[in-house]
């Protein structure tokens, strides 16, 4: 083979080669096939989480201190963010890409009406699904400004991001806060090479959502056309698996994406395309 063939090749097969990523929420679902694939394409990371079991077994998967550390990390807490931004620079040197993806559902379900909706319901989801990831901005974007690095920031939305009626009062309010934040950052970051963008992804089969997913509108219209893990299916809009939104955060944190800033990536196989309830 020709030898530009063979370089061609061989960075197409590592997009994030000599690139550090912390990933948020990397320890299980939709972060740790993110963790594995960004790995896989020669970066080196740092998982962020609160579940310290998934989040050490991870770490020695993917290659153990020299490739990836797991910190642990509750993005509910600026001091716990921080450390795992820092814990990036301290062990390899640098920080390319920041995965805000850590989100909760939690909820009571069938879903309250506003009206019956607990403050303290949204100040936790709020807490987590956009604190966290606000100052997840604003800790990697300093760090990035420091190092004259041209990184990659990027948060997990939803389709919940785009419309109503799918999730819990709370989880969509909050995911929708994700792209104006989102957008904010982006305007702003631009001036210093730094791109912030989202995955919005539909339902994927993680933890997250097998523990209510049953509960939700969507899921439910779609269950019988759902075809879980098959990979011959040929409906679009089946259930995700993790892996799937896993290759869109890729393409964002390399430089494959380079002019792609305040951009939210849809991986929904047309569904929000058309009205809930259309299928
Ligand atoms: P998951 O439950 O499989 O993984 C979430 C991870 O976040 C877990 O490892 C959990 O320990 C961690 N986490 C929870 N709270 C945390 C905190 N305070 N600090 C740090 N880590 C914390 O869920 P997932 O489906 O992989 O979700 C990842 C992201 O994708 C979330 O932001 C979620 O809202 C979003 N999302 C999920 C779906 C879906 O259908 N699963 C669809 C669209 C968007």
């Amino acid at each position: 083979m020709h030898a530009g063939a063979i370089l061609f090749l061989s960075s197409r097969q590592e997009l994030l080669r000599d690139k550090v990523a912390v990933i948020t929420g990397g320890a299980n679902g939709i972060g740790a096939a993110t963790a594995r694939l960004f790995a896989s394409n020669g970066a080196r990371l740092v998982i962020a989480d609160i579940d310290d079991e998934s989040g050490a077994r991870l770490e020695a998967e993917v290659g153990g201190p020299a490739v990836c550390r797991y910190v642990h990390c509750d993005v509910g807490s600026e001091a716990d963010i921080v450390r795992a931004v820092r814990t990036a620079v301290s062990e390899f040197g640098r920080l390319d890409v920041m995965h805000n993806n850590a989100g909760v559902l939690n909820g009571r379900h069938p879903s309250p009406s506003i009206s019956s909706m607990e403050a303290a319901e949204l100040d936790f989801l709020y807490a987590v699904n956009v604190r966290g990831a606000a100052l997840g901005i604003k800790h990697a974007s300093r760090v990035m400004i420091e190092q004259h690095v041209q990184g990659s920031i990027l948060c997990t939305a939803s389709v919940s991001a785009m419309v109503a009626g799918l999730a819990l009062h709370p989880y969509t309010i909050t995911k929708h806060a994700i792209l104006g934040l989102v957008k904010t950052c982006a305007l702003e970051l631009a001036h210093y090479g730094i791109r912030v963008n989202c995955i919005t992804p539909n339902g994927v089969l993680t933890d997250l959502l097998c523990s209510v997913g049953r509960h939700l509108r969507h899921l439910e219209i779609r269950d019988e056309k759902s075809c879980p893990g098959s990979e011959n299916c040929e409906d679009l809009r089946k259930m995700l698996a993790p892996e799937d939104v896993a290759k869109a955060a890729l393409f964002l944190a390399s430089d494959d994406s380079k002019y792609i800033s305040g951009h939210s990536l849809v991986i929904d196989g047309s569904f929000s395309a058309g009205a809930v309830g259309g299928l």
